[in-house]
């Protein structure tokens, strides 16, 4: 070893002795001695490398003390402050899946909070004094809210299709059109799913037709379920035709088949106001005569990740009584939260608990209005245009970019700083404020913020625009 490196490295600091720094102490403070100490050991292992590799050659003496305990301290920050973090939701994207689709409000966070913070009687009968059921909190709800016999709830609406494809048709055939065979998004493909849970794929009609004599015809001996699905993400249009849902069930419960329908997005409330007409009500599918009905907690139900699964009793049942029930199931987190919101549809304050439905009822104008009480703060530098405009919001959360609602935008475009510039600054911001880019605009939609959040989305802006 060359002399001079040799000196290098026994010119490193030992532990001890950063440890009596007081910035290190500061950090041990706020954390343990035994974390500090093994963020000292990696950072000093690292400079003990650089030395050997000759990369701290060039600086000609070992690295500075202040240097060592900047490198602890950015190690300490990057692994003891949180990474998920709340954005604010400027895209106007209702249910944008990379934000976590359906904010939680109020009444459900305070209901999480007694519960989660607390024993509670999760799996604990009151009044029996015995032990309980978790099924039930959702159960007494969903009965009154869809008027089905049994519900059940697990992770996801997508583990809800694969629970109760592999209860019901593991070894069978499931009969399914093949214009609903439908990707929803990142690896959920409806074929796929069914081929995991052990059933066999029996496709009928075509992409864009299907008559109620193409599932007639493929019924056989093997046939377990009649799978109908509701194409979310996209739509055929022109030439096209599937059967209604109750000649569908017709069909079924003549040849004493169940037939389930994975409807998605939950909604449990009229969207005809604004403009939407088809969005699948759990509830209407069940009164068709569906035996079963599957759909997501957080899309538009508005509440917490969760899969429901409602229908028959007797469906239902075989469907709880699969081992797999378990590997899937919810926690105590997810419960009271969805009871929350369950209770919120059912008494009729969903449009005020919700916000989900608060964001969707805003008037355009009022939006506007917000809009334009947040441009009259800024200072705009004369090479960059703001304006507002007329857009539209989308409910997102894998709806067809059509279901949309108009609402107001602020619009940024031309000079310095660039739209494309302001839209990287801004969701690198703290809060991280998310905006959508669209032919060379900057555009923010406040139907996907909470009004409260005006005023720090006018000081990011303002802050972005004055350090260009
Ligand atoms: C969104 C969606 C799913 C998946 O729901 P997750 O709750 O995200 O698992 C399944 N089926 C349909 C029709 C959907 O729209």
């Amino acid at each position: 070893m060359p002399p001079a490196e040799n000196d290098l490295l026994r010119n490193i600091p030992s532990v001890d002795k950063l440890l009596s720094e007081p910035a290190i102490s500061n950090l041990v403070q706020q954390s343990s001695r035994a974390f500090v100490v093994g963020l000292l050991r990696r950072v000093l292992d690292s400079f003990r490398q650089r030395i050997s590799g000759r990369i701290a050659k060039d600086t000609g003496s070992v690295e500075p003390l202040e240097s060592i305990v900047a490198s602890v301290q950015a190690e300490f920050a990057r692994l003891s402050v949180p990474r998920l973090c709340r954005v604010i939701n400027a895209t106007g994207v209702l249910l944008h899946t990379n934000f976590g689709r359906a904010p939680l409000g109020q009444k459900a966070l305070e209901h999480l909070g007694e519960v989660a913070a607390n024993y509670s009687n999760l799996e604990f009968d009151l009044d029996g004094g015995r032990r309980g059921s978790r099924d039930v909190f959702a159960d007494r709800l969903l009965r009154q809210l869809l008027g089905c016999e049994r519900a059940i709830v697990v992770n996801n609406c997508a583990a809800a299709l694969f629970l109760a494809l592999n209860s019901l048709a593991d070894g069978g055939e499931v009969i399914i059109s093949r214009g609903e065979l439908i990707e929803i998004g990142d690896s959920f493909r409806i074929p796929d799913i069914l081929r995991k849970s052990g059933a066999v794929l029996k496709e009928v009609g075509t992409t864009n037709r299907t008559r109620l004599a193409d599932y007639a015809q493929a019924i056989s001996e093997r046939t377990r379920l009649i799978l109908r699905v509701h194409p979310s993400n996209f739509r055929i249009v022109g030439f096209s035709c599937r059967p209604a849902l109750d000649e569908l069930a017709a069909l079924a419960r003549e040849r004493s088949l169940p037939l389930m329908e994975d409807v998605g997005g939950g909604c449990l409330i009229d969207l005809q106001n604004f403009g939407i007409h088809d969005e699948p009500n759990p509830s209407d599918s069940l009164q068709s005569g569906v035996s079963l009905v599957c759909f997501s907690g957080d899309k538009l139900l508005g509440g917490p990740q969760a899969g429901i699964l409602a229908g028959s009793a007797n469906l239902v049942e075989v469907i709880r009584a699969n081992p797999l029930f378990r590997a899937l199931r919810v926690d105590k987190l997810t419960l009271p939260v969805l009871e929350s919101t369950l209770i919120s549809h059912l008494t009729g304050t969903a449009a005020q608990d919700i916000p989900l439905l608060q964001m969707l009822n805003q008037p355009a104008a009022v939006i506007g209005q917000r809009a334009r009480a947040i441009a009259a703060q800024l200072s705009v530098p004369g090479s960059v245009q703001l304006r507002i405009i007329d857009g539209q919001s989308m409910i997102g959360g894998g709806c067809t970019p059509d279901r949309v609602v108009p609402t107001q935008l602020l619009a940024f475009s031309g000079g310095e700083p660039s739209p494309a510039r302001l839209e990287a600054q801004l969701r690198c911001g703290r809060p991280p404020i998310a905006c959508r880019l669209e032919n060379n605009c900057l555009l923010l939609d406040l139907r996907t913020v909470v009004p409260e959040d005006d005023k720090l989305v006018a000081g990011a802006i303002q802050r972005v625009l004055r350090a260009s």
